[in-house]
């Protein structure tokens, strides 16, 4: 028998009505709830409510990822994402954001300036296009023709922070710190289905122009409706490097659990970055959930956490295990 069909076969094999939820046996006899929301930092939290509430109002998986992530681009007080995020070093706010469904489709944006949803213009990109990924002012046409507004998402408390930074002009950034990081958000669904939001704006004082990993597919997000899904945080440069999000679901594909198969790839970025002078700031985390419904959340150094929704969790936060 092929791995797939093994892997179909065994999660299928015994389900069981729990709540709004199904309950799925693995074949370690583990309970395996579904539908379940995972995603990074404390801002998934309310995330993963809106989109839990999404799917209990019967939307599908990627409205309700759409829609959970839209929640911290919305936020000024989420300092990393959509509205409100640290500006690059010319005091640019320009986000990156992605979207992928069960069957592989994809939308992207990247150096996205003034629209304040991103994840909405990548889900069109999807839709509408023959494209995955749309950057810069091509993308900011692209959402304006489609009836997005033209904001203006440097906050004030954004623009006294950029100040600030202007002082000193240092590019180091800052790990763990609370109202950091992108949100990356994994779900699968009652019919076992995976999808994926990853949106941000990046790593605060970047060049103007950077971008980071969080709109790239394969490196901030991957999907295998056979398998898993993944998606990082933290600094994206590492992440593509090792096309990160990918690589974790390749290694829940060679049998790894959610949690060994982030391990392995946190493990590669640590190898690679021990002598690059980013090590000394280089955080770096992943966020798995496979396709029976086990999940993790893993990184290089202590302070990751990350949020889960599901039938017996009402949106919980969990502290990630990390490397060192
Ligand atoms: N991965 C994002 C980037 O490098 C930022 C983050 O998650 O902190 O743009």
């Amino acid at each position: 028998m092929s791995r797939r069909k093994f892997i179909k076969n065994t999660v299928l094999g015994s389900i069981a009505t729990s709540g709004f939820g199904i309950t799925v046996k693995n074949p370690k006899n583990k309970e395996l709830a579904v539908p379940r929301i995972i995603s990074t930092w404390k801002h998934g939290v309310e995330a993963n409510k809106i989109s839990w509430q999404k799917l209990k109002n019967g939307e599908g998986g990627l409205t309700a990822v759409e829609y959970g992530v839209r929640d911290s681009e919305n936020n000024p007080d989420e300092r990393s994402v959509g509205y409100g995020g640290l500006p690059d070093r010319e005091g640019k706010v320009t986000l990156d954001a992605c979207i992928m469904n069960s069957n592989n489709d994809c939308g992207s944006v990247s150096f996205l300036e003034n629209i304040k949803n991103p994840i909405s213009v990548a889900r069109l990109v999807m839709e509408k296009t023959p494209h995955v990924m749309i950057s810069g002012k091509g993308a900011y046409d692209f959402a304006i023709k489609n009836g997005f507004k033209r904001e203006n998402l440097l906050t004030e408390q954004s623009k006294k922070d950029w100040e600030d930074w202007l002082k000193k002009s240092e590019h180091k950034p800052v790990i763990n710190i609370e109202n950091h990081d992108t949100i990356s958000m994994l779900l699968i669904d009652s019919d076992r289905n995976l999808f994926g939001a990853c949106t941000t704006s990046g790593a605060a004082w970047k060049m103007h122009g950077r971008v980071g990993d969080s709109p790239i597919i394969g490196a901030g997000l991957f999907l295998d409706n056979d398998v898993g899904a993944a998606a990082a945080t933290g600094l994206g440069e590492a992440v593509i490097r090792t096309a990160g999000s990918a690589m974790v679901v390749e290694c829940m594909r060679n049998g790894m659990s959610p949690l060994d198969a982030c391990k392995e790839v946190v493990h590669r970025i640590s190898k690679l970055h021990r002598n690059r002078p980013e090590w000394e700031y280089l955080q770096v985390g992943f966020i798995a959930l496979s396709k029976s419904g086990d999940y993790a959340g893993y990184s290089l150094k202590k302070g990751f956490n990350f949020a889960l929704t599901d039938d017996q969790n009402d949106s919980i936060l969990i502290d990630a295990k990390y490397r060192i």
